[in-house]
């Protein structure tokens, strides 16, 4: 009677990778994976060196989501500022501004003495 053995050892596993970090997909001795209670066949989805690449890139790119976001937050502010600035002045988007303007815009056609009187009225 002859007993299959077979060792860990020899046994391959897929190691996923990540395409987002450029890890390729391969096949890797299971002994090269880590330990990983959680999962349901208590082994990590990808081998050592690569789940040590993975984590690492992980962090890496949390960093730097972290660094962008900080420059983003600053960028918002002063983009905040500066449309309340604006906001301040409005342009002739209110009709009211348009109007307004309009009125100016015609007393200001108007020839000098009428001008004068246009402008002492208390619409203008
Ligand atoms: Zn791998």
């Amino acid at each position: 009677m002859t007993t299959k053995k077979t060792t860990t050892s020899t046994e391959l596993r897929r190691c996923i990778g990540s395409t987002t970090f450029g890890i390729e997909p391969h096949e890797a001795p299971i002994a090269d994976f880590p330990v990983q209670p959680s999962r349901k066949d208590g082994l990590g989805l990808m081998c050592r060196p690569h789940w040590t690449a993975y984590t690492r890139a992980l962090r890496l790119a949390a960093k730097a989501r972290k660094t962008v976001q900080a420059e983003g937050e600053t960028l918002a502010d002063a983009t905040i500022a500066r449309e309340a600035k604006r906001a301040r002045k409005p342009r002739a988007v209110d009709p009211e501004v348009a109007a307004a303007e309009t009125l100016i815009a015609e007393v200001d056609a108007l020839p000098g003495p009428e001008h004068i009187e246009r402008v002492g009225d208390p619409d203008v």
